[in-house]
């Protein structure tokens, strides 16, 4: 008798009866280009909308009538910080980014990375160059941001230094790699010096590559950081990438998640106490608040108002 072989399936005659979300299935593995050699782009996801309901369920099973609306659930659950039902999705994506916006991104702590290693592979000439209306100056007001954008002939010269530095650095890479060395204008060759200490003439520019993993509760969290006006913008554009996902993913949690967290303020005790008096038409004083003048500031801009 002939033995039966076990067809592979193909993965289009596979139906499955997990949750799936058909806007993020069409984008599964296509690169969304960043900055100038970058990218993102989505490998796997688990879970969606309904699987954040169907956890929930169980700690408050059927609920009442208001409850077992899915939208009203997720808001619910995002506005009163019950968070764990968020963990029960997470979501993979491969990233291209320049090693100082991977630093930043690295201070995430609660998510899986792997990353290309510099010590068993040769990096690629890939280096990121800030367009011209990115080279802004030193920010007066904020110690960690940019301000105006350079003036134009002085950004253009800017630019042109990184160019020439990135590609003079990686030619050194490459001699150091190879045993080629320039002494007073003559090569002098020798053995090659290993990946893991060559790469340490490459600057901060240059283009690393991981892949990472984080649970939808977590994910948030970064993009409440790092999609805000505050983060650099270099991280801030992979950011604003990633909320786009969000939205296809997962499209109640992420509409409240714009309400929630990245659309909303926090008040303190005492800035409730200036709001309510200020509803209640009050004098307000200033000192009459336990308040810094940065979050007196911030509490006026935020709401539009003038504090005597
Ligand atoms: C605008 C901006 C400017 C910044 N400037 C600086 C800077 O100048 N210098 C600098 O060093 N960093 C800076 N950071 C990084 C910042 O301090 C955080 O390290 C980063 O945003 C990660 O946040 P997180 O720890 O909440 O995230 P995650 O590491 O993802 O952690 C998420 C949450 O898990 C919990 N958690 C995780 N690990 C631990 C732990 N070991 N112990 C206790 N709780 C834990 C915390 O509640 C935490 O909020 C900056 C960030 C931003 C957005």
């Amino acid at each position: 008798m002939k033995k039966k072989v076990t067809k592979v399936p193909k993965f289009k005659d596979f139906k499955t009866t997990r949750a799936t979300s058909s806007a993020l299935e069409k984008i599964l593995y296509k690169q969304i280009p960043i900055l100038d050699h970058g990218f993102i782009r989505v490998i796997d996801y688990m879970g969606t909308d309904q699987s954040i309901v169907q956890a929930a369920r169980v700690s408050y099973g059927e609920g009442t009538k208001k409850l077992r609306e899915d939208r009203g659930l997720i808001r619910y659950l995002l506005s009163h910080w019950h968070t764990t039902p968020f963990e029960m999705c997470e979501i993979k994506f491969h990233i291209k980014l320049p090693i100082f916006v991977a630093r930043q991104w690295i201070r995430h702590r609660t998510a899986n990375v792997n990353e290309y290693s510099a010590r068993y592979s040769v990096l690629d000439k890939e280096f990121y160059v800030p367009e011209m209306d990115q080279l802004g100056s030193q920010s007066t007001t904020n110690k960690q941001g940019r301000s105006n954008t350079l003036d134009k002939k002085f950004a253009k010269q800017a630019q042109d230094l990184i160019q020439k530095n990135s590609e003079q650095l990686y030619d050194d890479y490459q001699n150091l790699l190879n045993g080629k060395l320039l002494n007073n204008d003559e090569y002098v060759e020798g053995e090659g010096l290993a990946r893991e200490l060559a790469r340490t003439t490459l600057p901060l520019n240059y283009y690393t590559q991981w892949y990472w993993k984080v649970d939808l509760h977590n994910l948030m969290h970064f993009l409440r950081l790092r999609a805000d006006s505050h983060a650099q913008y270099e991280i801030q554009i992979y950011a604003e990438k990633m909320v786009e996902i969000l939205k296809k993913w997962v499209p109640l949690t992420y509409e409240a998640f714009e309400d929630y967290r990245s659309d909303s303020f926090q008040l303190s005790k005492e800035a409730m106490k200036i709001v309510k008096d200020k509803l209640a038409n009050k004098k307000i004083k200033k000192s009459n608040y336990k308040l810094s003048p940065r979050e007196l500031r911030e509490l006026e801009i935020k709401f539009n108002i003038k504090l005597s």
